[in-house]
């Protein structure tokens, strides 16, 4: 799928400012909002502006350094926002619970030393 033809997806629409997300870290390859519906204290949705590959094994194959930057930046967020502990979710499928498929990375965690996530934010996303 090319980002020519397909429908924008509702990232990149969020990407070209057509609907509002709090936008926490921008590059020129790469986007990171807060999620609408968290599911941890600290909820990141990170993802690519280009909206070419769906999912993370499609951008692995496609283009690999784009994705080593996609977590450089999910790791930024993570140092800043949380204990320095925290998840990196990438559901691929809509069985595994992708509904948006832009490839995108959920940053999870919490800022406080003794919070520990339940499972909630692996199961519920
Ligand atoms: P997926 O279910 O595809 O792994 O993740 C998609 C995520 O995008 C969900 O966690 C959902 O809450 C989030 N999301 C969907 N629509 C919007 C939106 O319009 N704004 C923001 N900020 N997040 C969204």
């Amino acid at each position: 799928m090319s980002s020519t033809s397909a429908q924008p997806t509702i990232f990149s629409r969020i990407i070209a400012r057509e609907i509002p997300a709090t936008i926490v870290a921008e590059t020129e390859n790469i986007i990171a909002f807060l999620d609408i519906a968290p599911k941890a204290p600290v909820h990141v949705v990170v993802t690519t502006k280009d909206q070419q590959y769906r999912n993370v094994v499609e951008l692995a194959a496609g283009n690999p350094a784009l994705l080593a930057e996609l977590v450089a930046v999910a790791e930024q967020i993570a140092v800043e926002r949380t204990n320095g502990q925290f998840r990196l979710v990438f559901n691929t499928g809509a069985a595994a619970g992708q509904t948006v498929f832009h490839v995108h990375a959920h940053v999870m965690g919490s800022p406080e030393p003794a919070d520990v996530l339940g499972e909630d934010s692996l199961g519920a996303l």
